[in-house]
């Protein structure tokens, strides 16, 4: 195996996720029974030479992205929105003229580029140009009014323009290619000598930091620093003047680049060099070892956890099935008789069957109807919405969160009678320190983190305002109220405001309380402040 950006041989393989089918091909009944599944090696190397993270390239392209492929980036409303800022942001750095073109690699159903057709774009005509090599989301496409070359994007494919394009953007492809460097001499013989090409990739740092191993799978075969994409674009004469961060995807980064000897200014040079300085810690093994070991002792607790609720006889589902939940099911060993089906709200889905674990995915309704005595949650980084949104319906079980760190919420009626109710609150959890807090109105506590130690707030009385933020993810907001259990993971930065005069009671594990509590607790100030 060579290393997918610099040839290197040096790779060592640090996370291996056993053999897996490809994530998204969902089966049939049918195909359960008689369709032969394959699977492939789901390991990720580092190279010591560019500490690129890198999958090897196992799965045949046409298996990953063939007939089957049926993700639309136009099925979310958080991406139409932020399509419309990033097109925005792209405009003020490109000055279009009438007949300019624009050409998005890897468009999907034309959802982005629809921000530059005429009248959104300063009344300017300009060409529209989507190359989409899967056969529906292209279909969609031709649909808006996008001319749509179904085609894989290649030097070949820019030379078929014969003329060049003023932008050029690839949003969430550069880590699919399979040629990653025919694809990017492709990308300069197509950009024109004023042009920038915009590419956004999900950011390593935050996998890592997040410890989001669930996004490992066939389809992204790379994984990007700002420095290798430095590394990258500098082999192709290519030269990134301006970076950006957001959360899509867990957190992702968006990289701004023009010819190197081109007429284009340089605009934000301090600060690309600025983040790629911030990013030493990458390029060293010990930063990947220790993300396997944590992954490791992740999936060992889930595991454990869950055969426990098992012998006792527990009916467990999956809530949700993302595409990264083929991963996670699939590495734990999960299969119909440890999780009696997933739910889903995509009619798409339901009444199909999850790769390799043959899970069955029914309609949500089902859930609500049947109230298993546990879900756990596959859309992990949708906690708050999901576990407020099913209560809301009625949802009586408890919540089981794989990741980041493992946690469970629970809400179970254990014991009623005339004498009253006695609820779990925490199950199988090691408690070292408890407190209780008040609240007057308007207060605010926290804005900080802490490196060793997770806590559970469980809301007595009155409404806060909790804002939970993981590195290089969103900030999540989420109010809480009597009998609420909100968890804080490691490295987590938190702050609370109370809506009214309220009353929580504080469990953590690790250092706290005491002369211990300041040893962890790591303060934000200024800006990073979440209030
Ligand atoms: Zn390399």
């Amino acid at each position: 195996m060579k290393c997918q950006l610099c040839g290197s041989e040096r790779l060592t393989a640090f996370l291996d996720l056993g053999k897996q089918p490809i994530c998204n091909s969902l089966l049939t009944q049918n195909d359960v029974k008689t369709k032969f599944e394959e699977t492939y090696p789901l390991v990720l190397h580092v190279c010591k030479d560019c500490w690129l993270v890198q999958l090897e390239q196992t799965a045949p392209e046409q298996a990953v992205f063939g007939h089957d492929y049926n993700y639309l980036s136009g099925s979310s409303s958080g991406l139409i929105t932020y399509f419309k800022q990033l097109a925005n942001s792209i405009r003020t750095k490109v000055d279009l003229k009438k007949g300019d073109f624009v050409v998005d690699i890897g468009g999907n159903d034309g959802s982005f580029l629809i921000n530059f057709q005429h009248p959104n774009v300063r009344q300017v005509d300009v060409r529209l140009y989507n190359v989409e090599p899967t056969p529906l989301p292209a279909g969609l496409s031709q649909k808006k009014n996008i001319e749509t070359i179904q085609k894989y994007f290649s030097l070949s494919v820019a030379k078929w323009f014969g003329a060049k394009a003023k932008i050029i953007t690839a949003l969430n492809v550069l880590a699919h290619c399979y040629n990653v460097h025919d694809f990017l001499c492709g990308v300069h013989d197509l950009l024109d000598r004023d042009g920038v090409f915009v590419s956004q990739s999900h950011y390593l740092p935050a996998l890592i930091e997040q410890c989001q191993y669930d996004t490992v799978y066939h389809e992204h075969l790379r994984y990007y620093t700002l420095s290798s994409l430095v590394k990258l674009y500098r082999m192709h004469d290519l030269k990134i003047f301006h970076v950006d961060f957001n959360s899509i995807y867990g957190g992702s980064i968006v990289v701004y680049a023009k010819h190197a000897r081109g007429n284009k200014r340089d605009s934000q040079l301090a600060s690309v060099e600025k983040v790629c300085r911030n990013e030493s810690k990458y390029q060293s093994l010990s930063t990947y070892t220790m993300f396997a070991a944590q992954v490791v002792s992740n999936r060992a607790k889930l595991v454990s956890y869950i055969t426990a609720l098992k012998q006792r006889k527990q009916r467990i589902v999956g809530i949700g099935a993302p595409m990264k939940s083929a991963t996670l099911l699939n590495y734990c060993g999960f299969k119909a008789d440890t999780l009696d089906y997933l739910t889903e709200v995509n009619q798409l889905k339901v009444g199909m069957y999850a790769p390799g674990s043959h899970i069955p995915i029914v309609n949500e309704a089902l859930m609500l109807d049947k109230q298993p005595d546990y879900g756990l949650l596959l859309s992990w980084n949708f906690e708050d919405n999901i576990v407020r949104s099913l209560r809301a319906q009625g949802y009586k079980g408890g919540f089981i969160n794989p990741m980041p760190q493992f946690h469970v919420l629970n809400e179970v009626v254990s014991f009623e009678d005339s004498r009253g109710k006695i609820v779990d609150v925490l199950n199988d959890e090691q408690i070292e320190h408890v407190n209780h807090i008040t609240f007057t109105k308007d207060a605010v506590r926290g804005n900080h983190y802490h490196k060793q130690s997770i806590h559970y707030d469980y809301v007595l009385r009155g409404r806060i305002e909790f804002y939970r933020q993981l590195p290089y993810g969103p900030v999540r907001r989420q109010v809480a109220t009597e009998k609420d259990l909100v968890f804080t993971g490691l490295n987590e930065r938190h702050a609370l405001k109370a809506l009214e005069p309220s009353e929580i009671m504080v469990f953590t594990r690790g250092p706290r309380g005491g002369h211990n509590y300041e040893t962890d607790t790591y303060r934000l100030s200024g800006e990073e402040c979440l209030i």
